[in-house]
């Protein structure tokens, strides 16, 4: 869990502080107060709103495919293979 320490000194977070916590808050990581500001940095900023979004794309993906081979294609590929070097 990250505490933002420096939290009352600075309410705004910047572009440089939200990529490096960005995984973290996706990952609901980060204390409720810092999570909304960066909310709503990832809200105003285009940059740092498609850098959460591709982020979330990416975890998603990863969760969602399970990568499996079939073993009648690799066979199909070997065989395949085979007639090519055959002479
Ligand atoms: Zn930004």
């Amino acid at each position: 869990m990250i505490k933002r320490r420096w939290f009352r000194r600075k309410p705004e977070v910047d572009c440089r502080e939200v990529g490096r916590v960005l995984q973290s808050y996706l990952d609901h990581n980060v204390e409720a107060d810092f999570a909304g500001r960066i909310a709503s940095h990832l809200e105003e900023c285009k940059k740092c709103g498609l850098e959460a979004r591709t982020y979330t794309k990416i975890k998603h993906s990863l969760g969602e495919t399970r990568p499996e081979v079939d073993p009648e294609a690799i066979e199909r590929l070997r065989s395949f293979g085979n007639e090519l070097t055959e002479d």
